[in-house]
Parts: structure tokens; C-alpha cells; sequence
């Protein structure tokens, strides 16, 4: 569903991501956990061509983003096409990016209707339903300032859903959160993995990696060094530099 490509991202002269490559199977969920500056964000942001790749390429669900092929090149696409492509990656963030002066509701009808073509009253009652299903029901009118960051965080997943996505991408999405609230958007990301949304999650929280992922990748120096089910690379991980990290945080 999701495939990298031997992706390459310098910024000024410094590499980094050196040659990542990745597939992600429908259904599928794939946690990254790496040192800060590996390369993890950077990687999520060339997913949906937030980042343009400089070389490599990304494919999801077998189109290619951001490029169309022209000869052996690759031509970048029009920016009205990468925003349309943009639409069926939901992406969801360490800062939950509401708009302030917008209720939850208007907050996940805005794109469904301006970008989808939705009426108001279909977006409006599919917003509706993804709160519910969030664990928010009722809280249409409720402002962010009016929610916990846990709340609100869930109001952003229901917004990324409110697109319909074909893979969701999460970056962090529980490190900005007190301890207490951070149970509770988990809760939300897992249901969702049992539901069968394909997704890329970066995060710290080892034990939810563990309970959540298919597969681990552990990323290092802007390279995918370890890949494999969560139990060899959480616990028996084969390169020392995984074991460093994972020392680390224990
Ligand atoms: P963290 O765990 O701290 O979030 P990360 O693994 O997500 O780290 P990235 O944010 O991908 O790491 O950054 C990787 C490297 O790229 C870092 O050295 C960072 O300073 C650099 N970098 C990231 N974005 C930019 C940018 N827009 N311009 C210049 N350098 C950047
Ligand atoms: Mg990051």
C-alpha cells in the first residue's frame, strides 16, 4: 500500500535519509522509532511529498507521488495533483494543529467539503459519527481551548479520517500530551489499526509499538537499519546500534 523507494533527502549538503527503502501492506502497521535527528519526520513528510524527495520515490497504493514518470526521469507534478494526492494520506502530528477559532465539527468538515465536495449536512454528519467514534460524541461545538490536548488530539485523528484516507501517518501523535492523556489517544490509534487502516506510526512509546505494530523499523542515520516484528527488535534486536538505543530509553 505504501512503497519507499531508496529515498534520498539532503538538507544543505547534509544527508538525511540515505536510502530508505519500505513497503507497508494494506492493513498493515509499521512503527519507527529511532534517535531524535535519524530521519523519522523527514521520512513521514516524503510519504506525502511534504517533502520532496531529491532522489527515490514513494508510491501509494501502486501511484506515484508528487512525479509522473517522463522517460527514465521523473517530472514533478502540478501542486493542485500533489494536494489531491495529499487527500488520501491522513496525517496527524506531536501539536494537534486545530484551528483555534473553529468548533471540532467545523474543524473536520472544512477539508470534506472544500477539497471532497461534500454538502455541509453530509459532512457534518459524518463528523458526527467519526467523534463518536473517537470517544467524543456530543462534542461538536466544543472549542480546542474547551478540550483536553488528549481530546483534542482525538479531534485531529476524526479530522484526518473525515477525508476518508487510504493510510494514515502519525508523528509522535502522544509526545505533547501529559502522561495521564496519552492512554486514551493510543486507545484511539488502536482501534483503529483493528479496523485495518494501514499506517506509518513514529513513536516513543515502546509497549505500544509493541502491542500495535506488525513490524518495527528502527531508523538510524536516515536509514532503515532494523526491520521486523516487534518482539526480535524490541527485545533481541541484531545491531548494536538498535541495543544502544534501546538502552537508552530503558
Ligand atoms: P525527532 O525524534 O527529534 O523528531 P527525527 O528523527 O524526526 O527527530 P528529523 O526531524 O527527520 O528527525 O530531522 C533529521 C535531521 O534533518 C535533523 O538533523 C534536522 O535538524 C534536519 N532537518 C529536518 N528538517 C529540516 C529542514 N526543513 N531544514 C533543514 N534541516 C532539517
Ligand atoms: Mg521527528
Amino acid at each position: 500500500m505504501i512503497r519507499l523507494v531508496d529515498l534520498h533527502k539532503s538538507y544543505a549538503g547534509t544527508p538525511v535519509l540515505r536510502g530508505v527503502d519500505l513497503e507497508v501492506a494494506r492493513g498493515e502497521v509499521v512503527c519507527l522509532i529511532g534517535a531524535s535527528g535519524s530521519g523519522k519526520s523527514t521520512l513521514l513528510r516524503c510519504v506525502n511529498h511534504l517533502e520532496a524527495p531529491d532522489a527515490g520515490f514513494v508510491e501509494i497504493d501502486g501511484e506515484l507521488i508528487g512525479y509522473r514518470p517522463d522517460g527514465r526521469r521523473l517530472r514533478a507534478l502540478p501542486e493542485r495533483r500533489i494536494r489531491r494526492q495529499r487527500a488520501d494520506v491522513g496525517m496527524v502530528f506531536q501539536s494537534f494543529n486545530l484551528f483555534p477559532n473553529l468548533t471540532a465539527l467545523e474543524n473536520i468538515v472544512e477539508a470534506p467539503i472544500s477539497v471532497r465536495g461534500l454538502s455541509r449536512a453530509e459532512a457534518a454528519e459524518r463528523a458526527g459519527e467519526l467523534l463518536a467514534q473517537v470517544g467524543l460524541a456530543g462534542r461538536e461545538h466544543s472549542y480546542p481551548r474547551q478540550l483536553s490536548g488528549g481530546q483534542q488530539q482525538r479531534v485531529a485523528i476524526a479530522r484526518a479520517l473525515a477525508m476518508r484516507p487510504k493510510v494514515m501517518l502519525f508523528d509522535e501523535p502522544t509526545s505533547a500530551l501529559d502522561p495521564e492523556l496519552v492512554a486514551e489517544v493510543l486507545q484511539t490509534i488502536q482501534t483503529l489499526a483493528g479496523r485495518g487502516m494501514t499506517m506509518l506510526v513514529v513513536t516513543h512509546e515502546l509497549a505500544f509499538a509493541r502491542d500495535i505494530a506488525d513490524r518495527v523499523a528502527f531508523v538510524d542515520e536516515g536509514r532503515i537499519l532494523e526491520l521486523g516484528p516487534p518482539e526480535p527488535v524490541l527485545t533481541a534486536p541484531r545491531h548494536a546500534r538498535t541495543r544502544a538505543f534501546l538502552g537508552r530509553l530503558a
